[in-house]
């Protein structure tokens, strides 16, 4: 089956480097596989999206020399059918409404995991209705996931002992990223998952929801992340510098660095269209490291 990947940003404010790096990983191994890449504005969670943003990300994108498939598929217009995979779910028994805040929890002593408080089950056998509460998924037979990442090798988590059950939709009926990425992964046929290593522990979540609806998985690629001067990963919420259209060309270059690969300095004084297609024709997953050495030039802010 030909490759199908994705760069699948949040519109909650303008690129920064380290979503440049995610962008152009997702695009060099997508397109040097002669595959497809698809863009999807990860809006799912209205409060959050910066209005504007997503335009501004099409731009810098444009900006940047990448050019993808298809039209932009937006969470926003999706709502319809995480409604009906959560329908499936109810009718199979996997998941159930909640009453606890994160207050009531940690008023009780739940423990904290790598993605925060693990859910101890308290709900699972009270039959609350769907409307005004939040719904989880049960992973009480979910035991250990695991997948064999593209660069990190093999990964797995305890998903009752680490994450317990977690949220499907919120109580003020926001749809969870979790469910959001596994149903539009599925609808988009995507079958290469390329992204920040960030998500790691989040990919045995989407693996094991993946199961519950019947869904097959896509190959996993995650990238080391962008830090900071201080150590702290590059995000949008630690003030991150948006990427700077006059130096496109420079950064991809630093990008293409941060992820291993070798491209002649000069390189930078090309467009991006030309330092893209060097990169394409190049591209060397195997060297991805890891880790990455903290003197990488990162544009940082
Ligand atoms: N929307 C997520 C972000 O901007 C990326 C999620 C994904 O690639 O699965 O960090």
């Amino acid at each position: 089956m030909p490759t199908t990947g994705r760069f699948a940003p949040s519109p909650s404010g303008p690129l920064h480097f380290g979503s440049l790096v995610a962008a152009l990983a997702s695009y060099c191994q997508a397109r040097a596989q002669r595959g497809r890449w698809l863009l999807r504005i990860e809006d799912v969670d209205t409060p959050r999206v910066v209005s504007g943003a997503d335009q501004q990300i099409l731009r810098d994108l444009e900006a940047f020399g990448f050019t993808w498939d298809g039209p932009v598929l937006y969470q926003s217009d999706q709502f319809e059918q995480y409604r009906c995979y959560l329908e499936k779910l109810f009718e199979r028994g996997a998941c159930y409404a909640c009453e606890c805040s994160r207050r009531i929890l940690r008023e009780q002593g739940a423990r904290s995991g790598p993605l925060g408080q693990i859910y101890p089950g308290n709900c699972r056998r009270k039959n609350l209705p769907p409307a005004g509460h939040s719904i989880r998924l049960n992973t009480a037979t979910a035991n250990t996931v695991g997948f064999v990442d593209q660069v990190y090798g093999a990964f797995e988590l305890n998903l009752p002992e680490s994450v317990g059950d977690f949220v499907l939709r919120r109580a003020d009926d926001i749809f969870a990223y979790h469910l959001a990425v596994v149903v539009d992964d599925e609808l988009q046929g995507i079958n290469e998952v390329v992204r920040g290593a960030d998500l790691l522990e989040n990919t045995c979540l989407h693996i094991f929801l993946q199961q519950k609806l019947g869904f097959s998985s896509p190959r996993y690629m995650h990238i080391p992340l962008v830090n900071n001067a201080q150590g702290v990963k590059l995000s949008k919420q630690t003030g991150a510098n948006p990427i700077d259209h006059r130096q496109a060309s420079r950064q991809l270059v630093a990008a293409l660095r941060h992820l291993g690969q070798s491209p002649a300095a000069e390189l930078q004084h090309e467009s991006p269209e030309r330092v893209l297609g060097w990169a394409i024709n190049h591209w060397d997953s195997v060297s991805i490291p890891a880790l990455q050495a903290a003197s990488a030039e990162t544009f940082g802010g």
